[in-house]
Protein backbone atom coordinates (compact mmCIF):
# COMPACT_ATOMS: atom_id res chain seq x y z
CA UNK A 1 0.00 0.00 0.00
CA UNK A 2 1.38 2.97 -1.36
CA UNK A 3 0.53 5.14 1.56
CA UNK A 4 1.37 2.85 4.75
CA UNK A 5 4.95 2.62 2.58
CA UNK A 6 5.33 6.64 2.66
CA UNK A 7 4.77 6.54 6.51
CA UNK A 8 7.04 4.15 7.38
CA UNK A 9 9.55 5.75 5.15
CA UNK A 10 9.59 9.10 6.93
CA UNK A 11 9.52 7.06 10.55
CA UNK A 12 12.56 5.30 9.57
CA UNK A 13 14.27 8.20 8.25
CA UNK A 14 13.15 10.38 10.95
CA UNK A 15 14.69 7.48 13.05
CA UNK A 16 17.81 7.86 11.54
CA UNK A 17 17.80 11.57 11.65
CA UNK A 18 17.90 11.24 15.59
CA UNK A 19 20.33 8.71 15.31
CA UNK A 20 22.86 10.76 13.00
CA UNK A 21 21.97 14.03 15.57
CA UNK A 22 22.93 11.90 18.70
CA UNK A 23 25.47 10.54 17.34
CA UNK A 24 26.82 13.78 16.08
CA UNK A 25 25.70 15.63 19.32
CA UNK A 26 27.95 13.00 20.79
CA UNK A 27 31.04 13.27 18.76
CA UNK A 28 31.05 17.25 19.57
CA UNK A 29 30.66 16.79 23.27
CA UNK A 30 33.00 14.37 23.59
CA UNK A 31 30.77 12.49 25.65
CA UNK A 32 26.76 11.67 26.16
CA UNK A 33 24.76 14.28 24.13
CA UNK A 34 22.68 16.66 26.97
CA UNK A 35 20.14 18.04 24.33
CA UNK A 36 19.93 17.89 20.73
CA UNK A 37 17.66 19.56 18.63
CA UNK A 38 15.70 17.20 17.14
CA UNK A 39 11.89 16.34 18.10
CA UNK A 40 9.89 13.34 16.99
CA UNK A 41 7.10 14.78 16.02
CA UNK A 42 5.95 17.63 13.67
CA UNK A 43 3.92 20.92 14.87
CA UNK A 44 1.13 21.06 13.04
CA UNK A 45 1.56 24.74 11.79
CA UNK A 46 4.80 23.66 10.41
CA UNK A 47 3.03 20.12 9.07
CA UNK A 48 0.45 22.90 7.18
CA UNK A 49 3.54 24.95 5.74
CA UNK A 50 5.42 22.15 4.63
CA UNK A 51 2.40 20.45 2.89
CA UNK A 52 2.06 23.91 1.24
CA UNK A 53 5.94 24.26 0.72
CA UNK A 54 5.78 20.78 -1.24
CA UNK A 55 2.53 21.50 -3.63
CA UNK A 56 4.56 24.88 -4.67
CA UNK A 57 8.05 23.97 -5.49
CA UNK A 58 9.28 21.13 -7.38
CA UNK A 59 12.93 21.17 -5.64
CA UNK A 60 11.49 20.57 -2.00
CA UNK A 61 9.89 17.39 -0.72
CA UNK A 62 7.00 17.23 1.39
CA UNK A 63 9.68 14.64 3.47
CA UNK A 64 12.56 16.77 3.35
CA UNK A 65 10.74 19.90 5.13
CA UNK A 66 9.15 17.24 7.67
CA UNK A 67 12.13 15.90 7.99
CA UNK A 68 13.78 18.86 8.47
CA UNK A 69 13.85 19.77 12.01
CA UNK A 70 11.78 22.75 11.54
CA UNK A 71 10.00 24.23 14.91
CA UNK A 72 7.55 26.97 15.44
CA UNK A 73 9.94 30.18 16.61
CA UNK A 74 7.19 32.47 17.73
CA UNK A 75 6.97 34.22 14.71
CA UNK A 76 4.13 34.31 11.91
CA UNK A 77 3.83 36.08 9.07
CA UNK A 78 1.26 38.66 8.21
CA UNK A 79 -1.24 35.69 6.88
CA UNK A 80 -0.77 33.85 10.09
CA UNK A 81 2.14 31.25 8.55
CA UNK A 82 4.88 30.19 11.17
CA UNK A 83 8.08 31.36 10.30
CA UNK A 84 9.40 27.95 11.29
CA UNK A 85 13.12 27.51 12.24
CA UNK A 86 15.60 24.82 12.55
CA UNK A 87 18.22 25.52 15.85
CA UNK A 88 21.46 23.20 14.36
CA UNK A 89 24.56 22.49 17.46
CA UNK A 90 22.03 23.27 20.26
CA UNK A 91 24.15 20.49 22.39
CA UNK A 92 27.21 22.35 21.82
CA UNK A 93 28.32 24.39 24.92
CA UNK A 94 30.80 26.62 23.55
CA UNK A 95 29.66 26.97 20.05
CA UNK A 96 32.65 28.97 17.98
CA UNK A 97 30.31 31.55 16.18
CA UNK A 98 26.85 31.78 16.00
CA UNK A 99 24.54 32.09 12.44
CA UNK A 100 21.61 33.23 11.45
CA UNK A 101 20.97 31.59 8.24
CA UNK A 102 17.39 32.91 6.28
CA UNK A 103 16.13 32.04 2.87
CA UNK A 104 13.02 33.11 0.92
CA UNK A 105 13.24 36.75 2.39
CA UNK A 106 11.90 37.25 -1.09
CA UNK A 107 9.24 35.00 -1.81
CA UNK A 108 9.33 34.81 -5.97
CA UNK A 109 13.17 33.99 -5.52
CA UNK A 110 12.74 29.63 -5.21
CA UNK A 111 16.08 28.84 -5.13
CA UNK A 112 16.93 30.48 -1.84
CA UNK A 113 14.66 28.66 -0.19
CA UNK A 114 15.07 25.31 -1.49
CA UNK A 115 18.99 25.95 -1.34
CA UNK A 116 18.25 26.00 2.27
CA UNK A 117 16.23 23.10 2.66
CA UNK A 118 19.13 21.60 0.81
CA UNK A 119 21.84 22.52 3.09
CA UNK A 120 19.46 21.02 6.12
CA UNK A 121 19.90 18.04 4.90
CA UNK A 122 23.71 18.41 4.31
CA UNK A 123 23.94 19.36 8.11
CA UNK A 124 22.02 15.92 8.96
CA UNK A 125 24.39 13.73 6.66
CA UNK A 126 27.65 15.57 7.83
CA UNK A 127 27.46 16.54 11.21
CA UNK A 128 26.55 19.79 12.60
CA UNK A 129 30.60 21.01 12.89
CA UNK A 130 31.53 23.81 15.69
CA UNK A 131 28.68 26.89 15.18
CA UNK A 132 25.31 27.69 16.46
CA UNK A 133 23.33 27.99 13.80
CA UNK A 134 19.40 29.61 13.76
CA UNK A 135 18.09 28.16 10.01
CA UNK A 136 14.72 29.68 8.66
CA UNK A 137 14.27 28.49 4.97
CA UNK A 138 10.95 30.54 4.47
CA UNK A 139 11.05 34.44 5.70
CA UNK A 140 8.59 35.33 3.66
CA UNK A 141 6.10 32.13 3.78
CA UNK A 142 3.42 34.23 2.19
CA UNK A 143 5.24 35.88 -0.49
CA UNK A 144 6.20 32.00 -1.72
CA UNK A 145 2.90 30.57 -1.45
CA UNK A 146 0.21 33.39 -2.61
CA UNK A 147 -0.85 31.77 -6.45
CA UNK A 148 1.42 34.03 -8.33
CA UNK A 149 4.60 33.90 -5.83
CA UNK A 150 5.59 37.36 -5.39
CA UNK A 151 8.52 39.38 -4.07
CA UNK A 152 6.98 41.28 -1.29
CA UNK A 153 4.62 39.56 1.93
CA UNK A 154 1.15 39.11 1.47
CA UNK A 155 0.97 43.45 2.44
CA UNK A 156 2.78 43.80 -0.49
CA UNK A 157 5.76 45.53 1.35
CA UNK A 158 9.29 44.36 0.36
CA UNK A 159 10.70 42.73 3.30
CA UNK A 160 14.34 43.78 2.53
CA UNK A 161 13.47 47.36 2.55
CA UNK A 162 11.68 47.78 5.75
CA UNK A 163 13.98 47.57 8.16
CA UNK A 164 14.72 50.69 10.60
CA UNK A 165 17.52 52.33 9.43
CA UNK A 166 19.05 55.87 9.61
CA UNK A 167 16.12 58.51 8.35
CA UNK A 168 13.81 55.92 6.94
CA UNK A 169 11.04 58.16 6.80
CA UNK A 170 12.80 60.27 3.94
CA UNK A 171 15.01 57.75 2.31
CA UNK A 172 13.08 54.91 1.88
CA UNK A 173 10.31 56.64 0.32
CA UNK A 174 12.52 58.95 -1.72
CA UNK A 175 14.44 55.70 -3.10
CA UNK A 176 11.08 53.56 -4.15
CA UNK A 177 9.57 57.19 -5.69
CA UNK A 178 12.53 58.63 -7.55
CA UNK A 179 14.75 55.35 -8.08
CA UNK A 180 11.84 52.66 -8.78
CA UNK A 181 9.48 54.75 -10.03
CA UNK A 182 6.93 53.25 -7.83
CA UNK A 183 7.93 49.77 -8.06
CA UNK A 184 5.72 47.60 -5.93
CA UNK A 185 8.04 45.18 -5.70
CA UNK A 186 10.39 47.08 -4.11
CA UNK A 187 7.76 49.06 -1.87
CA UNK A 188 9.22 49.68 1.70
CA UNK A 189 5.72 49.98 3.49
CA UNK A 190 4.18 52.12 5.11
CA UNK A 191 6.26 52.70 8.28
CA UNK A 192 9.78 51.43 9.20
CA UNK A 193 9.34 47.62 10.66
CA UNK A 194 5.66 47.88 9.81
CA UNK A 195 5.21 43.87 8.84
CA UNK A 196 5.48 41.07 11.28
CA UNK A 197 8.40 39.26 9.21
CA UNK A 198 10.86 42.45 9.87
CA UNK A 199 9.73 42.84 13.17
CA UNK A 200 10.37 38.85 13.69
CA UNK A 201 14.41 38.69 12.03
CA UNK A 202 14.98 41.63 14.18
CA UNK A 203 13.78 40.37 17.53
CA UNK A 204 15.99 37.51 16.75
CA UNK A 205 18.97 39.63 16.13
CA UNK A 206 18.35 40.76 19.62
CA UNK A 207 17.43 37.13 21.17
CA UNK A 208 19.71 34.94 19.50
CA UNK A 209 23.07 37.46 18.96
CA UNK A 210 24.38 36.16 15.55
CA UNK A 211 27.78 36.72 15.20
CA UNK A 212 27.02 36.69 11.53
CA UNK A 213 23.17 37.29 9.38
CA UNK A 214 23.45 34.71 6.46
CA UNK A 215 20.50 35.34 3.86
CA UNK A 216 19.86 33.89 0.57
CA UNK A 217 18.75 35.83 -2.40
CA UNK A 218 18.99 35.00 -6.49
CA UNK A 219 19.53 36.00 -9.12
CA UNK A 220 22.41 38.11 -9.52
CA UNK A 221 24.86 35.57 -9.38
CA UNK A 222 27.20 37.27 -6.76
CA UNK A 223 28.03 37.50 -2.92
CA UNK A 224 27.35 40.76 -1.13
CA UNK A 225 28.67 41.75 2.04
CA UNK A 226 27.63 44.58 4.39
CA UNK A 227 29.63 44.61 7.73
CA UNK A 228 33.64 45.92 9.01
CA UNK A 229 34.76 42.16 8.60
CA UNK A 230 36.78 41.21 5.79
CA UNK A 231 34.08 39.53 3.03
CA UNK A 232 34.83 36.34 1.04
CA UNK A 233 36.14 37.07 -2.22
CA UNK A 234 34.06 33.80 -3.58
CA UNK A 235 31.72 30.92 -2.38
CA UNK A 236 31.71 28.75 -5.26
CA UNK A 237 31.30 30.28 -8.77
CA UNK A 238 30.24 33.08 -7.10
CA UNK A 239 32.02 36.53 -6.64
CA UNK A 240 32.31 39.18 -4.22
CA UNK A 241 30.57 42.35 -5.78
CA UNK A 242 29.59 44.96 -3.44
CA UNK A 243 25.75 46.09 -4.52
CA UNK A 244 26.26 48.92 -1.99
CA UNK A 245 23.31 49.65 0.78
CA UNK A 246 19.92 50.34 0.51
CA UNK A 247 17.46 52.37 2.81
CA UNK A 248 15.74 49.56 4.72
CA UNK A 249 17.61 46.43 3.96
CA UNK A 250 18.67 44.07 6.45
CA UNK A 251 22.58 44.92 4.79
CA UNK A 252 21.88 47.99 5.89
CA UNK A 253 19.80 47.22 9.57
CA UNK A 254 22.63 45.05 10.26
CA UNK A 255 25.46 47.70 9.88
CA UNK A 256 23.45 49.98 12.30
CA UNK A 257 23.53 46.70 14.97
CA UNK A 258 26.85 45.76 14.39
CA UNK A 259 25.97 42.21 12.53
CA UNK A 260 27.81 41.53 9.41
CA UNK A 261 25.23 40.20 6.85
CA UNK A 262 26.55 38.28 4.19
CA UNK A 263 23.87 37.60 1.07
CA UNK A 264 24.79 35.11 -1.27
CA UNK A 265 22.73 36.18 -4.59
CA UNK A 266 22.01 32.98 -6.85
CA UNK A 267 22.57 32.77 -10.47
CA UNK A 268 19.13 31.32 -10.80
CA UNK A 269 15.81 32.53 -8.68
CA UNK A 270 13.70 29.43 -10.92
CA UNK A 271 16.16 26.74 -10.70
CA UNK A 272 19.00 25.34 -8.67
CA UNK A 273 22.67 25.20 -8.96
CA UNK A 274 24.27 21.42 -9.03
CA UNK A 275 24.52 19.63 -5.84
CA UNK A 276 28.10 19.93 -6.45
CA UNK A 277 28.09 23.77 -6.95
CA UNK A 278 25.83 23.93 -3.76
CA UNK A 279 28.25 21.75 -1.90
CA UNK A 280 31.06 24.33 -3.19
CA UNK A 281 28.89 27.45 -2.01
CA UNK A 282 28.45 25.97 1.92
CA UNK A 283 31.72 24.71 2.30
CA UNK A 284 33.29 28.18 1.52
CA UNK A 285 30.43 29.77 3.54
CA UNK A 286 31.51 27.64 6.39
CA UNK A 287 35.42 28.19 5.88
CA UNK A 288 34.56 31.64 5.69
CA UNK A 289 32.74 31.98 8.87
CA UNK A 290 35.49 29.96 10.22
CA UNK A 291 38.36 32.14 9.11
CA UNK A 292 37.13 35.34 9.54
CA UNK A 293 33.75 35.56 11.94
CA UNK A 294 34.75 32.71 14.68
CA UNK A 295 37.95 34.91 15.89
CA UNK A 296 36.23 37.82 16.56
CA UNK A 297 32.77 36.13 18.04
CA UNK A 298 31.30 37.53 20.57
CA UNK A 299 31.52 35.21 24.01
CA UNK A 300 27.87 35.03 24.78
CA UNK A 301 26.47 33.77 27.74
CA UNK A 302 24.32 29.89 26.99
CA UNK A 303 20.74 31.51 27.96
CA UNK A 304 21.10 33.31 24.69
CA UNK A 305 20.01 30.10 22.53
ZN1 LIG B 1 16.05 38.92 -3.19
Amino acid sequence: MPGGCKIVGVTMTRLINTIAAFAAATLLMGGPAVAYERENYVDAGVETLCHKLARKLGSVRLHHCMDAGLQPSGGYSADGLPLAMRTVGYGNPSPSARVLLLGGIHGDEFSGVSIVFNWLRRLDRNGVGDFLWHIVPTANPDGILRRKAQRMNANGVDLNRNFPTPNWDVLSQKYWIKRTRRNPRRYPGHAAASEPETRWIMDEIDRFRPDVVVQVHAPYGIVDFDGEREPPQKLGRLHLRLLGTYPGSLGNYGLQRDVPVLTIELPSAGSMPSQREMDRIWRDMVKWVETNIAPQARVVNSEYR
